[in-house]
């Protein structure tokens, strides 16, 4: 039986939310738009999802916006409240997902000052370094604080959870807007929209048993933002385009499940790293990175000296045990991680990282498994290089 251990890169899909999506992909095919009986069965699911999303951070449901991704909600969240404003500055954690610092780009090419906020060798957001992003400029350009900070909840590749309580208080004392990605906290720890201090935050479903293809930016109601996509009055016209509706009703039902599973899930996760990094520290040399920083229960991220993380990798999937060497999206690019460099990282160990992303199904004879072919391989690898 293959192993999956990559849950941080895409969950599978939790077969009650398949069952929730079957009769809106099967059955009733109506525009959530349309005013008749089709429109309106399709518009009571659309609206109970958004119930359910709301519900999972605590937010209201009229603060829902429904995306195609994660990613578009990163985009909305910069670029949307970025095209209300002047052009100023934006400041940025230096360990972001690429679909948050992919429009931060875009926007520096409109003239905007990207601020980059740094990390501790932990993962974790220097309050140094974001007060100092966080003082007036002297640039000769742009003289006022950030505009916008935007700073994840929790990293994909380390795990480490961030304060955003006390980063959001940070931003506010300055008036920025703040922003931050809960793609990968929302479904592993709790998720508290209001508590976080946040204008924005951004979440994706199939990070949490839900289909691929949807996700959601929370929007604080006094936000003015400017949609991406222009169109009609969908989303309360901040996000123009037919509703997914099996796709919304499937995000919906894996809230739902992930909120009144979540204490039971986060124990299980937890058991399962305890017993993975119990197995690792016996690995001679292997370093397990933001050891000491609060992190996800499900993420490991390991570097072992001398060993290549591509190569291990793929000697773990030909014996069928699926990790990643990083973040989805940079692998396979031979480039070290920048979360590990801006961690300060040496340039070659932060090439030969592997990730293990636990998830519901995985049970302790998965994870000795893994630790056993770890140990066969790097005892191989090492004799072979
Ligand atoms: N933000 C983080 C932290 C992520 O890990 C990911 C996906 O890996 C995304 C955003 C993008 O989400 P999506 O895959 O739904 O576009």
């Amino acid at each position: 039986m293959p192993v999956y251990l990559d849950h941080n890169a895409t969950t599978p899909l939790d077969p009650r939310v398949l069952e929730a999506m079957m009769p809106y992909l099967r059955d009733h095919h109506g525009n959530a738009s349309s005013v008749h009986s089709y429109g309106r069965l399709a518009r009571n699911a659309v609206d109970q999802a958004r119930e359910q999303v709301a519900a999972l951070v605590n937010a209201q449901s009229t603060q829902v916006v429904f995306t195609g991704c994660g990613t578009e909600a990163n985009n909305l969240a910069l670029k949307g409240v970025a095209a209300r404003l002047a052009v100023g500055r934006v400041a940025v954690s230096a360990v972001e997902h690429a679909s948050l610092l992919g429009p931060a780009r875009a926007l520096e090419r409109q003239g905007w000052i990207i601020d980059t906020i740094a990390v501790d060798d932990q993962c974790r957001v220097s309050m140094a370094s974001l007060s100092e992003a966080l003082e007036d400029a002297s640039s000769d350009v742009i003289k006022a604080a950030p505009q916008i900070v935007s700073v994840m909840m929790a990293n994909n590749e380390t795990g480490a959870i961030q304060d955003i309580p006390a980063i959001s208080a940070q931003a506010r004392r300055v008036g920025a807007i703040m922003h931050t990605d809960a793609v990968q906290a929302a479904g592993k720890i709790p998720v508290d929209f209001p508590a976080s201090g946040a204008h924005l935050m951004s979440l994706s479903a199939h990070k949490l048993y839900g289909p691929k293809g949807v996700g959601a930016l929370i929007v604080d109601k006094s936000l003015e933002l400017e949609p991406l996509l222009h169109g009609g009055g969908h989303e309360m016209g901040r996000r123009g385009g037919t509703e997914n509706v099996a796709g919304i009703v499937g995000f919906g039902a894996a809230a739902e499940l992930t909120l009144n599973e979540l204490a039971v899930r986060s124990a299980h996760l937890r058991k399962l790293r305890d017993l993975l990094e119990a197995g690792l520290r016996e690995l001679p040399g292997a370093v397990i990175f933001a050891e000491c920083a609060e992190r996800l229960p499900n993420t490991v991220l390991i570097g072992v000296p001398g060993i290549d993380g591509e190569a291990l990798l793929m000697n773990l999937d030909r014996k069928g045990i699926a990790v990643s060497s990083g973040s989805a999206c940079a692998s396979g690019s031979g480039e070290p991680s920048h979360v590990l460099l801006a961690m300060g990282v040496d340039f070659e160990l932060a090439r030969r990282v592997i990730r293990i992303s636990l998830g519901q199904g995985n049970t302790p004879e998965d994870v000795l498994r893994l630790i056993a072919a770890l140990c066969e391989q790097i005892d191989y690898l090492q004799a072979h290089t």
